[in-house]
């Protein structure tokens, strides 16, 4: 790996499971130097034990999106970002005729006003230095919709327009903005899911047959952070087994 890689400095949102916290890993482990958030002490406390066995360079900070200065504090604390990835991501589902203004807003705000807010933070610096990486998390259900998730699907979709027109207005600084839409993932947020009837439905969908890892995301999320991603801009990857093409 070119050492100039190994110094830049990554910032990874959500990294304290799931698929954030595969991020985390895989970039630690190509060498960057990662600020990995949690919305949480513990989180965060957590994450440092998992640095400190690895012995990455690497730090923790809070991140809860939305709060007051939440970004100009995550900027403060994990300094000069190259690699930015949004993937910090919640759903409140529910039918559009019985969804609550404030499950509406909370998804907007976590899964789309966030990574704008720090894609915008970030920018100076990536300017300056006319290298960066953005890259946002989010879903298959950007393009397909689903039932029941306006609030997350709306939420994705925008994400993913806001990747190409950032694409647009970066490209000639060689910042590369791309997004990575998952299909369905083994973690947290999908652990009922895939319980239920509707989960063993879904997985007879999936071409491949199975659910993804979150390795399996975080492995094409590495590749568009490396060097050798960089006449990737505007796209959006899918990670979904097939399950949309
Ligand atoms: P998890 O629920 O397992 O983890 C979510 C992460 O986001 C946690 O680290 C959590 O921190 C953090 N987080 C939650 N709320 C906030 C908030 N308000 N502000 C900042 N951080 C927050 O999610 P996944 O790993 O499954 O999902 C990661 C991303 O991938 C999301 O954007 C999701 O939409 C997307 N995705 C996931 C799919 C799947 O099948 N799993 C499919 C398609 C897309 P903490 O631990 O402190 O709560």
């Amino acid at each position: 790996m070119a050492a100039e890689q190994q110094k830049r400095r990554a910032l990874v949102t959500g990294a304290s499971r799931g698929i954030g916290a595969a991020i985390f890993r895989q970039l630690a482990e190509a060498g960057m130097h990662v600020n990995a958030t949690a919305t949480s002490q513990a989180g965060v406390d957590k994450i440092k034990e998992t640095i400190a066995a690895n012995g990455w360079q690497a730090s923790a900070a809070i991140y809860e999106a939305g709060t007051a200065n939440s970004v100009e504090q995550l900027l403060e604390a994990a300094g000069p970002v190259d690699v930015l990835v949004c993937n910090a991501g919640i759903n409140r589902d529910g039918l559009a005729m019985r969804m609550s203004d404030e499950d509406w807003r909370k998804v907007i705000l976590v899964n789309l006003d966030s990574p704008f807010a720090l894609a915008r933070a970030c920018l100076r610096n990536m300017t300056k230095n006319r290298w960066g990486r953005i890259i946002m998390i989010t879903s298959v259900l950007a393009a397909k919709g689903n039932a029941g998730q306006a609030n997350y699907c709306a939420a994705k979709s925008g994400l993913e327009g806001l990747v190409r027109s950032l694409a647009l207005e970066l490209a000639s600084r060689s910042i590369t903005v791309n997004a990575v839409a998952p299909g369905l993932i083994e973690t947290d947020m999908t652990s009922k899911l895939m319980e239920s009837e509707m989960g063993k439905r879904l997985l007879q969908i999936i071409p491949l047959g199975r659910a993804g890892s979150a390795d399996e995301v975080a492995a094409a999320v590495s590749f568009l952070a490396s060097d050798q991603a960089s006449y990737i801009t505007g796209a959006t990857i899918p990670v979904n087994g097939g399950m949309l093409m």
